[in-house]
């Protein structure tokens, strides 16, 4: 058999622990033996990224501006217990952070859905995906503990001289608290852009929500955003794929997401996207079972999964003990991104294997064979708990 042709290269980014471990075992029976794989590799792993002071973080954002599409592994973001773990120079930061930084995106994350892991909510049927900005609001405050009377204004001084403009918070009569939050229209048009960008790329209706009738400037201002870009950009385009784009109100989006059937893409404010989808993972089953892309307006594309390196696992099988991790989330990355490597490059029989993997692994875990994680919630009569080796062999006799 001869293996499937790639023309330009993934940009791999290896990671650390168990998910290190997954990694090289997806790699060799779930892909090379089928694909003439061509990467340009990157390892993230901790050890890598304090030899060269996160320089090979820089370097795999780069490439993926340069090559379009990259696939990555989970990675350890140091904390006080990893600098001494690892030995490092400095406590350098997340990853995906540098990364998001670089790309300017918007992250995704959608659920794997399978029957016999059924969601929480009856009626979902298909997988919610959530659409979260990453910049400002609540996150980049200003906040005042208010100990007495007195008064709290905001305050526009215009750099170039203008009028100041101000106006009252309140006039406190007593104790309280006060706090300034902001956002910008270029992070707010991009986070737009990269929302229906995707509902084009993956062909499913988007969702915006807010609450512009309480937030009458702020609010209402993300609204006509969302609208001008759509009208200006993408609504004959959202014609032609027969989809479709609409606004509603936060309270009412959660509850028509919790009649839907699922399908769609919901695209939150930073502080609704954090919270919901949260939400939605654990409503869906399992942190395990859901992708995240991240994806920039410009075009490039980043896929993980959304958990992390499963560092309790990977201490189990340093000390040589049988381990049962999930690899659905890091094989479906890869099948993400192979997927998009052979749209944009026109490799319709790349395209057809990804998909092919993912349903030879969707069938293993349907057909009864499943990791520890999912044979603890699920609905199939009598599971069969495989260890990580042997649920990846029953993925490749099946594929
Ligand atoms: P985690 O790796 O997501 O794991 C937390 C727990 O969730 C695990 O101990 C395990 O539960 C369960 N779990 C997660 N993924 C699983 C899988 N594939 N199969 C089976 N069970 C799974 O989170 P963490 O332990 O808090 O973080 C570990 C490291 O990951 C940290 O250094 C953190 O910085 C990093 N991290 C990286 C990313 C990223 O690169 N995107 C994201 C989050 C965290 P049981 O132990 O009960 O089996
Ligand atoms: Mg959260």
């Amino acid at each position: 058999m001869s293996k499937i042709r790639m023309t330009t290269p993934l940009v791999e980014m290896d990671g650390d622990e168990m998910t290190r471990i997954l990694w090289r075992m997806i790699k060799d029976q779930l892909i090379s033996p089928f694909v003439d794989l061509k990467t340009e590799y990157y390892d993230l792993g901790l050890e890598e990224r304090d030899r060269t002071s996160d320089q090979v973080t820089v370097d795999a954002a780069e490439a993926t501006k340069r090559l379009g599409v990259a696939v990555k592994c989970a990675t350890i973001t140091p904390n006080a217990a990893r600098m001494d773990e690892y030995h490092l120079h400095e406590m350098w930061k997340s990853p995906n952070g540098t990364i998001r930084a670089l790309l300017d995106g918007t992250v995704f994350r959608a659920p794997i859905v399978v029957k016999g892991i059924d969601p929480y909510v009856r009626t979902w049927k298909k997988p919610i995906t959530i659409a979260r900005h990453a910049y400002g609001d609540v996150y980049k405050n200003t906040e005042l503990r208010i100990p007495a009377p007195g008064k709290v204004e905001l305050v526009y001084t215009p750099a170039d001289g203008g009028d100041e403009v101000r106006a009252t918070v309140q006039e406190f009569v007593e104790p309280g608290i006060a706090q300034g939050i902001h956002n910008l229209d270029a992070s707010i048009a991009s986070f737009a852009r990269a929302s229906f960008e995707y509902a084009l790329s993956t062909k499913q209706d988007i969702w915006f929500a807010a609450k512009d009738t309480i937030s009458k400037t702020y609010d209402h201002h993300f609204k006509d955003v969302f609208a001008e870009v759509f009208a200006a950009e993408y609504q004959a385009r959202f014609e032609e794929a027969g989809i479709e784009y609409f606004y509603t109100l936060i309270d009412d989006a959660v509850a028509r997401v919790i009649r839907s059937e699922g399908g769609f893409i919901w695209a939150c404010k930073n502080y609704d996207g954090d919270v919901m989808s949260d939400m939605l993972s654990t409503a869906f089953g399992s942190l395990a079972m859901m992708t995240s892309v991240l994806v920039s307006p410009h075009g490039y594309y980043e896929y993980e999964a959304a958990h992390g390196t499963v560092q309790r696992h990977y201490y189990k099988y340093l000390a040589g003990e049988e381990t049962s991790t999930n690899p659905v989330a890091t094989i479906f990355a890869w099948t993400g991104a192979l997927a998009k490597r052979g749209e944009l490059d026109e490799l319709p029989e790349l395209i057809a294997f990804a998909h092919r993997l993912e349903r030879a692994t969707i069938d293993t875990i349907e057909s009864g064979i499943m990791t520890g994680d999912l044979a603890s919630i699920t609905s199939l009569p009598d599971p069969v708990r495989a260890n990580t080796e042997e649920f990846i062999a029953a993925i490749a006799s099946r594929l």
